[in-house]
């Protein structure tokens, strides 16, 4: 079975002060947070190394990086590693969001470099994929999708890919407040379920985790994850008010 998880993108937002306030207001929510679903915040870079302290003894939230790059280290200025961020003990990393698709140009190949990179070093790559409005008006949007799937995913082993995340998040929905309605996700997160089962098999088509992303809130987590193929959430605005990522949480 997919295992449910919910995991807070936070994005550049938040100076240091703000950023710890909201993981106490997170902490003393422990007891609200539905104890069946993962739950990760990916922070900003700078306060992982404070966090990991910080939730050391609150192991219910786990740290997710926003992005890193593939190389174990090197001379690569401004680059993050796995090697790193694993001697934190973050175990989720986000890879592929659009954002960086779009203003840093990261394409198939670093993608699937840096998600087989994570692997390797025993972190849970959240492997972002996703359509922009035209390509959903142009309607080729399941075929681009799922070439977004292929070429950065399906050189893995089915062992490797069913330690991934697939967030589904149509770029047209992420923070623009317009949600892609429950089936409309749905069709793609099953469509992206069929696709891995056909190529990887039964057992590891079950158990990927799948989740949706793009304007996913209270008001609206609820019909979304009761759709079959949806087992969780990546979240952005949301996840930066406490009470609403843990309202988020119990929409399972
Ligand atoms: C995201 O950027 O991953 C995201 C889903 O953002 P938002 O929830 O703000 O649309």
């Amino acid at each position: 079975m997919s295992k449910q998880i919910l995991a807070g993108n936070w994005k550049m937002n938040l100076d240091y002060a703000e950023a710890k306030k909201l993981v106490q207001d997170l902490l003393k929510l422990k007891d609200k947070f539905n104890k069946d679903a993962e739950v990760v915040i990916c922070p900003s870079p700078v306060y992982i190394a404070v966090f990991a302290e910080i939730l050391a003894k609150e192991k219910w939230i786990k740290l997710g990086a926003q992005n890193c790059y593939f190389a174990d280290n090197g001379a690569y200025t401004g680059e993050v590693s796995p090697v790193q961020l694993k001697s934190l003990e973050v175990d989720y990393c986000i890879v592929g969001h659009s954002e960086r698709r779009d203003f840093f140009n990261e394409d198939y190949a670093l993608l699937a470099k840096k998600t087989k990179a994570l692997l390797n070093h025993g972190i849970t790559p959240i492997f972002c994929c996703g359509e922009q409005l035209q390509v959903r008006e142009s309607n080729v949007y399941r075929e681009f999708v799922m070439k977004q799937i292929e070429e950065a995913l399906f050189s893995l082993s089915a062992e490797e890919i069913s330690k991934v995340v697939i967030a589904y998040e149509p770029v047209w929905a992420i923070g623009t407040g317009k949600t892609a309605t429950a089936e409309q996700a749905q069709e793609i997160h099953a469509l992206i379920r069929a696709r891995v089962t056909a190529k990887f098999g039964e057992k590891v088509g079950k158990e990927i985790s799948i989740i949706y992303g793009g304007s996913c809130k209270p008001e609206n987590a609820k019909e979304l994850f009761a759709q079959n193929d949806i087992n969780g959430g990546l979240i952005g605005g949301a996840s930066l008010v406490a009470k609403d990522f843990c309202e988020i949480s119990n929409s399972f």
